[in-house]
Order: structure tokens, then sequence, then C-alpha cells
């Protein structure tokens, strides 16, 4: 088989490897990182790993004897600094080069910044943001409330400080997403909404009102933007992402992209998702791809968040949805949300309903035509209807 490439040993890259070889690729397989660790899973950074519950050795996805008894060459700290699609070659910060036959773009994202504050990406990042004192997180999403919830645990005084209206509004129903900041504020976290950061100082967060918040750590989780530097020096079409087909391919045939730096198709819009479900998928779909099938990507996305004993689980994408159904007591803590776009599922968002997520993602793989009404009928039975 010829030889294959894979830039980025994260999450997507590393499966992408591991992929290949189980479906009986015999060529060469080069897996470059610009990180000086074996590749692991981020998600842990903060949750168990920034808790203290994990070491660094829980976090690698594969021992190194992994790489060399299935013959993968992996490079560690070492970056791909260019990329010559008419040679097919790829150049490393160390001026090494390696010839391919396909290229695999798994570059992964990184945060956005914001000057004087913690962000958290890789396994320094955690270790340089433990939490400590009075924190403040910028943000809040995801990451900045993993954080507040591991800060709060932490016995830290916490304070999340949003530019928008309410807490997760890009990826979660105001549902869901007002149960998950009323668990933080029984824990004692503090929420500013409509709330900018205009500057941050050693020891105090200056907002754009002239609010000033003590801080002895600033945490943003302010989103991410995708790696993509070097797929645009190389011509490659880029839109907030490198677009792909639905087989993962790029605006070259010979170049893949897959996991957070991906804008892929779903449905009738293109999204870039950043998840493991995302990058791990799509790793399995870009190996298949390279081994022959024909098989385009097409799997139903899924996410989980875990704050506290709290777990959140979506399945799909909820994001455009104009109605929603809740199945469940909120005030138990257990329920999900039936999402809606003219009356199409478009996802379902569980707290703490472990098998209702499962239910959702079997229900939105088989495209079961889910209405409203179908599931607002007192004892609505998902497993009946996935
Ligand atoms: P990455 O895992 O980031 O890997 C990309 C790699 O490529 C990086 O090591 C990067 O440094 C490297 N790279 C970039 N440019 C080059 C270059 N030129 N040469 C060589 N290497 C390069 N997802 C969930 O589903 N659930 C969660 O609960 C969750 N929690 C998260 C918590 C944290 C703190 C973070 C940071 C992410 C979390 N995610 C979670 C998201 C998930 O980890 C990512 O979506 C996933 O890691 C994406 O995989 P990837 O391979 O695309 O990118």
């Amino acid at each position: 088989d010829a030889p294959v490439v894979i830039i980025g040993a994260g999450q997507a890259g590393c499966q992408a490897a591991v992929s290949l070889r189980e479906l009986g690729h015999r060529g060469p397989i080069t897996l470059i990182g610009d990180e000086g660790v074996l590749p692991y899973q981020r998600p842990p950074l903060t949750k168990a790993y920034l808790q203290g519950d994990i070491g660094i050795g829980d976090l690698v996805f594969r021992p190194e004897t992994y790489y060399t008894e299935h013959d993968i060459s992996l490079v560690l700290d070492d970056p791909v600094v260019s990329v010559d699609r008419v040679a097919r070659r790829v150049v490393l910060r160390s001026g090494h080069a390696v010839d391919y036959e396909n290229l695999v773009l798994a570059t992964g994202s990184r945060p956005r910044p914001i000057p004087g504050a913690h962000t958290i990406r890789t396994i320094g990042d955690a270790d340089f943001a433990r939490p400590e004192g009075r924190v403040v997180a910028v943000g809040a999403g995801f990451i900045g409330l993993e954080y507040a919830a591991v800060a709060s645990e932490a016995g830290c005084d916490v304070t999340v400080v949003e530019a928008q209206p309410r807490a997760l509004s890009r990826v979660l129903s105001e549902e869901t997403a007002g149960h998950v900041v009323q668990v933080h504020r029984r824990r004692g976290v503090k929420f500013l909404f409509n709330a900018c950061v205009s500057e941050v100082r050693p020891g105090e967060v200056v907002l754009a009102d002239g609010t000033v918040l003590p801080a002895d750590l600033v945490v943003a989780g302010i989103g991410v933007v995708p790696n993509v530097e070097l797929a645009v020096d190389a011509g490659l079409a880029v839109d907030d992402g490198v677009v792909v087909d639905a087989w993962l391919r790029t605006s070259d045939p010979a170049v893949f992209a897959i996991g957070d730096c991906a804008r892929f198709h779903h449905g009738a819009r293109q999204i870039r998702l950043e998840s493991v479900q995302n990058a791990v998928d799509q790793a399995s779909c870009v190996a298949a791809v390279i081994q022959g099938s024909a098989e385009p990507y097409a799997q139903v996305p899924w996410f989980w968040s875990d704050q506290y004993a709290m777990k959140v689980q979506i399945a799909g994408v909820t994001d455009g949805h104009d109605n929603v159904v809740v199945t469940g007591d909120p005030l138990t803590g257990a329920f999900s949300v039936f999402c809606f776009a003219s009356d199409r599922l478009l996802g379902v968002e569980s707290v703490n309903k472990p098998v209702d997520h499962v239910l959702a993602r079997r229900l939105l793989a088989a495209n079961c035509p889910i209405r409203p009404e179908m599931v607002a009928v007192p004892g609505f039975d998902l497993r009946t209807a996935a």
C-alpha cells in the first residue's frame, strides 16, 4: 500500500493511524505531532486530570510500544512547516521531509486567547492552571463551565463571566443550559451575563463597564480557531476549517482533513465540530476511504460534558431548533430535551439520562420521523420509538 502521512498526533490523527492498520493497510504510516508527549486525550484535562484524580499515564491512548509494534512512525515535537502537493511531500521544522501518496490533515484547533488569561488545550496548559483562590472563568461554554466545576469543588471562589445573555448559547437549548447554570449556582458559582472582559491584569479582571473582579487565576474558554495555516499555504479550500467533501477529501483528492480542523457536510449545512466522536468517527472513515471504501461520512454527532456529578449528553446537533419537548423532570436533575426545527428532530440533550442518550442516537441514525406531539404524549416511550 502507498505511504500515508498524518499531520497532527491528537485524537483524530492517532485514531486514523490505528484504523489504517486495523483495516489492513500494509504501507508506511507516519504520524507527525508537534507536542513532546505520546498522543493523549484532552477531555480529562478539565475533568479528572485537573482534579488530580488521574495522571499523564492515564491520558495517553497507547503505550510507545504500540507504535513500534504496528510499524507506525511516530514523530513527536517536530511540526510540519510546509506541504508540497505537487511533489507530495511534507517538510518538518527539523528539515526532515516525508513523502506521501495520501495526506491526512488532523491539526485540530487552538483556543482563542485573551492576553493575561490561561487557556486549556494541552497537558502543560492544565498543569499551569490548577485552580486556586479567587477564580474567574471567562466564557460560559463547556470548557469554562467544566473548569468552574472543578475549581468550585476545590474550594475556590468562582465567577463565570459571559458576553452572551445566557450560558452555552451556541451548543445547548435554554432549558438544558438553564439547568446547568442552576446546578453551578447551588454550588456557589457566580455568573455575570452580558459582561465583556476588557482587560486581564495581575490579580484582577476589568470588565467593559468598569467593574473590577479580583482574581488569582483567570481561565478563558471563549472558543477555538481551527489550525488551517498549512492548508491555506498549500492552496486548499478553507472556510473556518478545511473544506471537505462527503468522503472527507479536501479540494486535493490526495489530501483529507478530519477532526476539529475539518468543515464537512451535515445534512444541508456545512459544519465544524469539536468533539471526540467527530474526531474518532472521521478518522475511521478516512482510513476506510484510503483503503478503498466508497462509503461517505454519515455518523450521528454526539458529545458529553461532566460537571460535578452531572452528565450532559447531546445526540445530534441541536443548534437552530425552534421548538423543544422536555421529558423527565428537571427538578430531579434527570431529564431530556428533544429539540426540533419545523417539527424535524435535530437532536436530544440529556442530563443524567444515559439511556435516553443512547436511544436518541439510535433514533437519529435510523432517521425516525419523530414529531413533537409524539414526544409530548404522557408516557412517551423512547425505547419503543427507537
Ligand atoms: P487535537 O486532539 O487537538 O489534535 C491535533 C494535534 O495536531 C495537536 O496535538 C496539535 O498540536 C497538532 N498540530 C497542529 N498543527 C500541527 C503541525 N503543523 N504539525 C504537527 N502537528 C500539528 N470533546 C468531547 O467530545 N467531550 C468532552 O468532554 C471534551 N472535553 C474537552 C476538554 C478540553 C480541555 C479540550 C481541550 C477539548 C475537549 N473536547 C471534548 C474536544 C476534543 O478533545 C477535541 O474535539 C479533539 O481532541 C479533536 O481531535 P483532533 O485530533 O481534531 O485535535
